[in-house]
């Protein structure tokens, strides 16, 4: 592409184009993107880029795997789309075998949705919606921990960490009921008080609740922080008691991140709702899934009305169901897992010496993420400057300079990423 194009683009790009959490009057800087392949970016001026984020965590695999690219076209060959009421299909049927075959036994009813988002959103209305069908629709309400990320759509944003990106949002939200952020780090001792405020407010309010949701393990979006299993294993303990249904967010944490194949495996425990997207279509194409327990589908399909009330026009789209077959099938392809825990290791031993920079205040490390929280932000400016002299894509959000590699990227790549993030750092 020609220089003068590329400028032509990138000017109607700053003067019509929304960019995600971005100012359209001091839109912050694009780069015109050309292709990827693997761990690489290449944009329209020739510059390629190692992406050390997996484009917001999706493409576990890298870029354009091409067993995923061949399931695309293969399906767009036969047909791209079809209404799934009164239809259904092979990707759909063999996207949930998979599935099935990969989650616990007890969550085998599959709810297909387009976003991580809206399996929150259903996730939610499952849940309430359970309440109503036993004949307690006083529980509508939901409890969860501060520093949670579960989306951007209303009813996803209301049971995420209300001080955060959302706050502006308060007066069209639902009030629902938070828990402080468990203390204790996922390497840390555990100590019994930190489950003790949740315990309270789950007791205190039981007969208002229909829910607990929370991210297993890894607070992703609002706090890039790693907690300790036991506090996972006395929640599902007590919500067992108290008959309130979990709800497990492991749309960041699915399919690998933390070293788990779903970070719930860290504690042992199974919910009774939970939520996958991201990574689902090894990134290629938006697809997420709510599964359910027979308990909380029956139950459902037993009360007034007895059918659950949502149904998202591309739901099950089959072009992302047929992606999500191929790259389920991609983790029996190769060691994923020994190169989570590789990463973990280099990531650990390469991001620990930025302990000593004045603008670090923590590092953290779990599988394949690693954090470096900030004191600073550095600004997008500062932030391309390193981006462009490294050739590696990192992109803070708050005041937190991370990674989520895929999980093909080699040592030396890791290498190159860490430099970059303790450059911008400094
Ligand atoms: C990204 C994310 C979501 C929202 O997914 P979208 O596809 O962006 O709507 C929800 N929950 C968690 C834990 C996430 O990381």
């Amino acid at each position: 592409m020609m220089a003068t194009d590329i400028e032509r683009l990138l000017a109607f790009d700053r003067q019509h184009l929304w960019h995600p959490y971005a100012s359209m009057t001091q839109p912050p800087p694009a780069n015109l993107v050309a292709s990827a392949l693997g761990t690489r970016i290449r944009l329209q001026d020739g510059t390629e880029l190692i992406d050390a984020v997996s484009s917001w965590w999706c493409m576990v695999h890298g870029h354009n795997p091409p067993a995923v690219i061949a399931a695309i076209q293969e399906q767009a060959a036969q047909f791209a789309q079809v209404m799934f009421a009164g239809f259904t299909h092979r990707p759909a049927i063999e996207l949930a075998e998979a599935l099935l075959a990969v989650c616990p036994p007890s969550l085998n009813r599959v709810f297909y949705a387009d976003t991580g988002s809206i399996a929150v959103e259903c996730a939610l209305k499952m849940a309430a919606q359970y309440q109503v069908a036993k004949g307690r629709p006083k529980r509508c309400r939901m409890a969860t921990i501060r520093g949670g990320y579960h989306g951007d759509t209303t009813g996803a944003m209301a049971v995420s960490e209300p001080a955060g990106m959302h706050e502006i949002f308060h007066g069209i939200m639902v009030q629902h009921l938070f828990a402080p952020q468990p203390h204790c780090e996922f390497d840390q001792p555990w100590r019994d008080d930190d489950f003790a405020p949740m315990a309270e407010l789950l007791r205190k309010h039981r007969d208002e609740l229909a829910a607990v949701i929370v991210e297993p393990i890894f607070q992703g979006g609002n706090a890039m922080r790693f907690y300790h299993p036991e506090y996972l294993r006395q929640l599902r303990e007590l919500c067992s008691e108290l008959d309130i249904l979990l709800i497990l967010d492991e749309i960041a944490t699915g399919f690998g991140r933390t070293g788990k194949f779903f970070a719930q495996e860290h504690a042992g425990i199974v919910p009774d709702i939970m939520c996958v997207s991201k990574a689902l279509t090894g990134g290629t194409i938006a697809l997420s899934a709510v599964l359910c327990s027979g308990e909380v589908a029956d139950g459902i399909s037993s009360g007034t009305p007895g059918q659950f009330m949502h149904g998202p026009t591309y739901m099950a789209s089959p072009l992302a169901c047929a992606a999500g077959c191929a790259a389920l099938r991609l983790f029996k392809s190769y060691d994923w897992a020994a190169n989570v825990r590789a990463m973990d290791v280099q990531l650990r031993r390469e991001l620990a010496p930025c302990r000593e920079l004045a603008n670090v205040k923590a590092v953290r490390v779990l599988g394949a993420t690693g954090v470096l929280e900030l004191a600073k932000l550095p600004s997008y400016e500062r932030v391309q400057e390193v981006v462009m002299a490294t050739g590696v894509w990192i992109r803070p959000f708050d005041h937190w300079l991370y990674t989520m590699p895929p999980f093909i990227t080699t040592p030396a790549e890791i290498s190159r990423i860490t430099a970059a993030m303790r450059m911008a750092a400094e």
